[in-house]
């Protein structure tokens, strides 16, 4: 049975390089008829934030990653909240000790700190000089009964290597002598993350640990503990991270980092999903496309790249508005109106109708209100966008074609689409004139723009018969005076 987990430590945001994490160990999961878990690693309580398990339950939902087993609808292995199994660590660390390949440390945090401290001045990288380890045993308990406080620490070989097999990196070989004797059990008989993270892959029964790059050189350290508890390892699938160049990280500070931040831009998770999984795998011809389902048959670790995968936005992007395109309409509608609130407040337009030019021509919702504003204010435009060598336009073409109009315009009574359609183009006709020598410098004067949504038709109609009639007669008045 292949179990997969997802084993996110609760910082109250999800990076985009974790969620690419879960959504890998979901599809790598579902596609070989296995379970995926979700547990949640928050031995460090130090650094609980509020919220946080519900924004990975929210995200991770959100993105139709929905586990089988997991904190709120439990599983065989429960609890799946590493604080909840607190208890259950601490005889696992005895057995260790009992068999010599872990020790009580009584050093104080103080004590430690000055070794390091004296090691890196002698330019050594410091590790715990297994200073305890030379304890009787009485000394062991005589220490224990006065209470004095202790970690509990790996016993780490000194000489010889490890080696463990990667399914996408391949043998990966350590000299021993590099591992310090990590902390398994804390002063608070909290178990760390590293010593949890081991006891808990074996006691879940998960077959494929998958999870980033970061975690490639500890996994050696993992790996004797699964040796010396008399356990069988996991494969290994580390991912690379996910960059923005070659040198920098995504980051916080960019605000390109967090799903969130992109969805609150207007982002859809559809689109981010679907651009996460090919961000390191490919599939192996020109296919871009994939919803979840498609991902399950086409995905293989083979396609995974080692190399750290860059974030592209354009890419994403480019995602989102085929993905925004493709919504239902009455969906892109209910998305779209709070962006276009923002920029024409409540009620003054037909957002309906706004919302169907709009849907082909939105990359990402927030930046609808600068697309849409000019439709509440007119805005201030140079005279040179009247220029257009195809339409055969300039300002003096303009000010006689919108001339000719105005008073067309000004006689329309039913103020649709189709009735001024109907009654200007005729008129551009019978005085034998080109559509584009007309309509250009009509939608020039109404909006201020050279690219709008929609023509000039289409605006009049969303902007009204009256601000119509004012935007014309501006511009007119504006180009007489400069003739
Ligand atoms: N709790 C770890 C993290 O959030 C997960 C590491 C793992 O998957 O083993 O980075």
């Amino acid at each position: 049975m292949i179990r997969t987990r997802f084993a996110p430590s609760p910082t109250g945001f999800m990076h985009l390089g974790g969620l690419r994490t879960a959504l890998y160990a979901y599809i790598f999961a579902k596609k070989n008829g296995g379970r995926f878990i979700l547990r949640i690693e928050d031995t460090d309580q130090e650094r609980y934030v509020e919220g946080a398990t519900k924004v990975i339950y929210d995200t991770l939902r959100g993105c139709g990653l929905d586990w089988d087993e997991g904190p709120d609808i439990g599983g065989d292995f429960g609890p799946y909240i590493q604080s909840e199994r607190k208890s259950l660590y601490l005889p696992y660390a005895k057995q260790l000790i009992e068999s010599g390949d872990a020790y009580y440390c009584f050093c104080t945090k103080d004590e430690v700190d000055e070794r390091r401290k004296a090691a890196e001045e002698r330019g050594e990288v410091f590790k715990y000089d297994k200073h305890c380890l030379s304890l009787t045993k009485e000394e062991i308990q005589a220490k224990l009964d006065a209470g004095v406080p202790y970690v509990i620490r790996h016993n780490a070989p000194t000489t010889g290597e490890t080696t463990y097999h990667d399914l996408v990196y391949g043998d990966i070989t350590t000299p021993n002598d590099i591992l310090d004797d990590m902390v398994l059990i804390k002063q608070d008989g909290m178990p760390t993350y590293n010593f949890a993270n081991v006891v808990d892959d074996h006691l879940m029964q998960i077959s494929h640990v998958i999870r980033g790059t970061e975690y490639l050189s500890s996994t050696p350290k993992y790996n004797l503990l699964y040796k010396a508890l008399g356990w069988d390892i996991p494969e290994y699938i580390h991912l690379p991270p996910v960059m923005r160049d070659q040198h920098h990280k995504l980051s916080k500070r960019d605000g390109d980092a967090y799903f969130s931040d992109f969805v609150s831009r207007g982002y859809l998770p559809e689109a981010l999903i679907n651009y996460l999984a090919l961000l390191g795998w490919n599939p192996g011809d020109e296919r871009e496309f994939f919803t979840l389902s498609e991902l399950q048959d086409a995905f293989s670790v083979k396609g995974i790249n080692n190399a750290p995968a860059i974030f592209d936005i354009g890419k994403l992007t480019w995602f989102n508005f085929e993905y925004i395109r493709r919504l239902p309409f009455d969906k892109y509608l209910e998305m779209a109106t709070p962006w276009f609130e923002k920029a024409l407040g409540k009620g003054r337009f037909d957002l309906k109708r706004l919302a169907e030019l709009m849907q082909i021509r939105t990359e990402v919702f927030d930046r609808i209100p600068d697309m849409v504003r000019f439709l509440a204010e007119m805005p201030e435009f140079p005279d040179e966008l009247y220029v257009n060598k195809k339409m055969k336009t300039n300002p003096e073409v303009a000010l006689e074609n919108l001339q000719l109009i105005k008073p067309v315009l000004e006689g329309i009574s039913d103020w649709t689409e189709t009735t001024i359609h109907d009654t200007i183009m005729p008129v551009i006709a019978e005085a034998g004139k080109k559509n584009g020598a007309v309509l250009w410098p009509m939608r020039i004067a109404i909006s201020g723009k050279e690219n709008t949504p929609g023509g000039a038709f289409e605006i009049a109609y969303l902007i009204g018969k009256d601000e119509t009639m004012r935007r014309t007669d501006a511009a007119i008045a504006r180009l007489v005076s400069k003739q």
